[in-house]
């Protein structure tokens, strides 16, 4: 079976670390609407512009902006041996159009993986956090420092802190998480593709398990 991964759980549950070591290990492309969003922002398109309005105050981007983007996304040719979908969907719609699209090109979901954490823990994370400007490995100021202090370890590029991370916006962004993204963990629960796994123990600890979950699923390929 192919590696047709989404990834979800809360704003803070570690996806953008997870899904770092999940595409270097199985040489699939990560999809992330966030990412390619703040891509979009930084380069000043008209994506980004539409994009920032809303997530500077932690609102979901509108579903036809990103349902247009992803759609376009996952028919390149560098998801044909799978694809790592991060933060898509969000919401019901996205979801399904996720399954019709995906249906199209023969590219259906695999396996959705949930990382949950509570929410106080959520808080503290996101609150510490500070990002890569050029490549957005996530780092924190206290339980994940960089070797050196603002400076990726692993691209030399400079350590920001998202204008999303504030106390105001996250309130928002986890308001939208309880209302609009869990409702699909009852849709994927009900394909038999749902994975829940818990986020609060190390990341070390959480990629092992995902490996093992991972290699069952390729194994079917044999
Ligand atoms: P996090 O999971 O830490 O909140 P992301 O990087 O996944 O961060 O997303 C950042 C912001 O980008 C979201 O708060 C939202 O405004 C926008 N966004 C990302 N993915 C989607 C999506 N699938 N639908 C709507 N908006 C999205
Ligand atoms: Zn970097």
């Amino acid at each position: 079976m192919a590696l047709n991964i989404v990834l979800m759980g809360p704003p803070g549950a570690g996806k953008g670390t997870q899904a770092k070591k999940i595409i270097q290990a199985y040489a699939i492309p990560h999809i992330s609407t966030g990412d390619m969003f703040r891509l979009a922002i930084k380069e000043g398109t008209k994506l980004g512009l539409v994009a920032k309005s809303y997530i500077d105050k932690g609102d979901l981007v509108p579903d036809d902006v990103t349902i247009g983007l992803v759609k376009e996304r996952l028919a390149m040719d560098d998801c044909k041996k799978g694809y790592l979908l991060d933060g898509f969907p969000r919401t019901i719609p996205q979801a399904e159009a996720l399954e019709v699209l995906s249906k199209e090109i023969g590219r259906e979901v695999s396996l959705v993986i949930d990382i949950e954490v509570e929410k106080k823990e959520l808080i503290r994370r996101i609150a510490g956090r500070r990002v890569c400007k050029n490549c957005g490995a996530p780092y924190h100021v206290d339980t994940a420092k960089p070797k050196v202090e603002g400076v990726c370890d692993i691209c030399g590029g400079p350590l920001y802190q998202r204008l999303d991370d504030n106390e105001a916006a996250l309130e928002v962004r986890l308001t939208h998480y309880e209302e609009d993204t869990k409702p699909l963990l009852d849709f994927y629960k009900k394909t038999g593709k749902l994975v829940v796994l818990d986020g609060g123990e190390g990341s070390d600890r959480l990629f092992e398990k995902i490996t093992s979950i991972l290699g069952e699923v390729s194994d079917d390929n044999h």
